[in-house]
């Protein structure tokens, strides 16, 4: 009797918990054909940096708060997993920047932090004359630029509308979303639309206006839908309600189990073993939703280009969440949060804080009376001063800069640290033909790549690119037999 098909899945993030949900058959369940399934997650609790807590009662996100919802896939997980009722639109729009000492309204029309027109600029006060000469340069006589392979975000946006506007505006957002820096971050992979626009030529600023010159925001949400949505249960909920499914499904749990190995074995049952520090479990196939250097480590007896995943890079970040006192605290008039430039002085310093997100106003479930709900965003790929202070010191040190963007912050009622050191894998030059190349290496091999180091940052990227990975493996064990 031939042993029964058997998927070893490593890593317990979104992305894992995904692929798992799609072997088993997503929204229709398992079937006679579902393989037996062992899922490896090296720290003890499954969700990787999707994590929910009860905090200044209330149930909060330590990790994303939100997912785009114009992509479809973690809209549709959540219906899948019956958690539809859940669903929450952003409950506001908008958002400030702190430029020059002043809080400013971030322009309409923003792509990626990128200004779609000169107009819209017009009554931001802390531009320089140089940087509107930039804008209306690209609008009327834009600047040549041959680009035939991937290159920085930064090296378009400086050369076609200026260093300020790269830095002081748009970095704070695109680079935001990776703690990354445009200098380094790959426009093809990163920014595909601003690396498309910039290699047909012409106005970069023109290129990337939605097709009819778009539609307002309060019309784009009745036709296309809201853009950011949570769950009113976290959206680390996402990871527990998987967890839950899959146990019932019959999926093989082990938390505080890191894969140590994978290795093929040509005379055994299986074609590879996975093993941790005590067991050896024989796999028909493997899909790794690890970070990318677990990856490379554990592939890199099977091709030499498995190796080159080590060097991708990923940012720390730590998020710290307070409760202030609503009759104490200021908050823009209107929006969900600041934006604040990289290197901007304080105190003879530089802040640390990178962006303020007022989590209450942006999810209706997380307002409370007389209260401020609100998450300050710390570090970036070549900024880790939080990472030496302690809670208690991060604590004050953000709170005062705090004070400073909002002009009144009072004593917070509550504060929580969280630090996810190596959150936010680094995309850069020449991202996608590292992970082409890798992939091509697995290629011969049973072997899948997930998560976010491959398909995009972010959790609707990383639940298409579990699934995408469990759907290739179902193909190739459907061949197999
Ligand atoms: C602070 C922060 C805020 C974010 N905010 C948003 C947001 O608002 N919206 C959004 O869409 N996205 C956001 N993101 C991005 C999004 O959360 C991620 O892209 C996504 O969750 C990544 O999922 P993943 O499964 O690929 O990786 P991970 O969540 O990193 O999971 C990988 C798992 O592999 C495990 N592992 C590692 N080594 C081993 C081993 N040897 N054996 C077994 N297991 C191992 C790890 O412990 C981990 O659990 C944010 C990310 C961070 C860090």
């Amino acid at each position: 009797m031939s042993a029964r098909t058997s998927v070893v899945i490593v890593g317990g993030g979104i992305a894992g918990l995904t692929a798992a949900w799609e072997l088993t058959g997503a929204g229709d369940g398992p079937d006679a054909s579902t393989p037996r399934i062992e899922l490896l997650e090296a720290s003890e609790r499954l969700g990787g940096v999707l994590a929910s807590e009860q905090f200044a009662g209330r149930v909060i996100d330590l990790g994303p708060d939100g997912f785009l919802a114009r992509r479809p896939e973690a809209v549709t997980l959540a219906r899948e997993l019956g958690l539809e009722d859940r669903l929450e639109p952003i409950a506001a729009s908008g958002a400030s920047i702190w430029l020059k000492g002043a809080l400013e309204p971030l322009p309409a029309g923003l792509v990626l932090g990128v200004p779609t027109s000169a107009k819209a600029l017009k009554a931001m006060r802390g531009l320089s004359r140089s940087s509107r000469w930039s804008v209306w340069r690209d609008e009327h006589v834009p600047r040549k630029l041959k680009i035939t392979h991937d290159v920085s975000i930064g090296s378009i946006l400086r050369a076609k509308l200026g260093s300020e506007l790269t830095y002081q505006l748009i970095e704070p957002m695109v680079g935001g979303i990776q703690a990354g820096r445009v200098d380094n971050l790959s426009a093809a992979t990163v920014f595909p639309a601003l690396f498309e626009a910039a290699q047909r030529g012409g106005s970069l600023m023109k290129a990337l206006r939605p097709a009819g010159g778009g539609p307002s925001t309060a019309s784009a949400e009745r036709v296309l839908g809201p853009l950011f949505m949570s769950l009113t249960s976290g959206v680390g909920s996402l990871a527990s309600e998987l967890e839950r499914q899959l146990r019932e499904r019959g999926v093989v749990i082990r938390t505080s189990t890191a894969a140590t190995a994978l290795r093929p074995s040509p005379s055994g049952s299986y074609p590879f073993e996975v093993d941790t520090a005590d067991t050896s479990t024989g796999a028909s196939a493997v899909i790794l939703a690890t970070p990318a250097p677990v990856a490379g480590r554990l592939t890199s007896n099977l091709h030499e280009h498995m190796g080159q995943l080590s060097t991708i890079d990923s940012a720390g970040a730590a998020m710290i969440t307070f409760v202030f006192n609503a009759n104490d605290t200021e908050l823009p008039a209107s929006g969900t949060g600041v934006l604040i430039p990289l290197g901007t002085e304080w105190n003879d310093d530089i802040m640390m804080t990178t962006a303020l997100t007022f989590l209450d106003r942006k999810w209706h479930h997380l307002q409370r009376d007389g209260e401020i709900l609100l998450r300050a965003h710390v570090g970036r790929i070549d900024d880790r001063r939080s990472e030496v202070l302690g809670d208690e010191a991060l604590i004050e040190r953000v709170r005062r800069e705090i004070t400073t963007v909002l002009g009144r912050a009072g004593t917070p009622l509550f504060a929580r640290v969280q630090r996810w050191p190596q959150g936010l894998p680094q995309y850069y030059v020449g991202h996608q033909d590292l992970v082409n190349q890798a992939r091509q290496g697995l290629a011969p091999f049973a072997i899948r790549l997930a998560g976010s180091a491959y398909d995009g940052v972010g959790i609707p990227a990383s639940i298409g690119s579990g699934r995408r990975a469990a759907r290739e493996v179902r193909e190739l064990l459907n061949a197999g037999n």
